[in-house]
């Protein structure tokens, strides 16, 4: 099962002083998507990996909350224009606290590659928030991503640069873009460094171009 615990936080933004539930231990139970969702047996940890201050919105996981968390004027201004008017008395949802978080990643001018990633967890929360509409929404914005990550030199580690491509195709193809994610899965193959190692990735480039399925395994 997954555990949660309830954690202080303080806001290296605004000082405000709040609490959170973070994950203590969880599992991976509940199989892998071939997006790469990983699903645990009960409750899903995902949403707890990251907190939104209660005050001004400004959100990140628990080493973004600690004296090493950097907030320069410009980030303040951001926050405090952005998400501070759309603090919500009930709480953030799982994608909400994510979305803000590649927000923050953006103003931070953060690679390409960390904000698909924040994208792709947002989405991945919708799914269990059954937004239909927003999933598709944060799909396309990370795939957006990790396109552009790949199109700098590097942007993404030589030996990712399969799976990232895998990826994009997948993205995809799960918004319904079948013609676009062929080109992606295509891609793969002249992405490979290590054939025997990476066969995987080709197989399922393959498998979800030709035969698509929902979960590895
Ligand atoms: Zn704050």
């Amino acid at each position: 099962m997954t555990t949660l615990h309830q954690i202080k936080l303080r806001c290296p933004l605004c000082d405000n002083r709040f609490q959170s539930q973070a994950v203590v231990s969880t599992n991976a139970f509940g199989g892998k998507r071939t997006d790469f969702h990983e699903r645990a047996a009960g409750t899903q940890p995902l949403p707890y990996l990251v907190h939104m201050c209660t005050r001004c919105g400004y959100t990140g996981g628990e080493r973004d909350f600690t004296d090493e968390a950097e907030v320069s004027p410009l980030l303040r201004e951001h926050v405090w224009n952005e998400l501070a008017p759309r603090v919500a008395n009930a709480g953030a949802s799982g994608s909400e606290k994510y979305e803000a978080a590649a927000k923050i990643a953006e103003w931070q001018s953060m690679e390409p590659r960390y904000l698909g990633d924040l994208l792709l967890r947002a989405a991945w929360c919708c799914v269990d928030e059954a937004d239909t509409e927003a999933e598709r929404f944060f799909r396309r914005k990370a795939a957006w991503m990790f396109e552009r990550a790949l199109e700098s030199y590097d942007g993404v580690a030589r030996d990712e640069r399969a799976v990232i491509t895998y990826l994009v195709g997948e993205l995809w193809r799960r918004v319904g873009e079948t013609a676009r994610a062929v080109e992606w899965f295509d891609r793969v193959e002249l992405e490979l460094v290590d054939e025997e190692a990476q066969r995987w990735i080709l197989d399922a480039a393959h498998q979800q171009r030709d035969c698509p399925r929902e979960w590895f395994g």
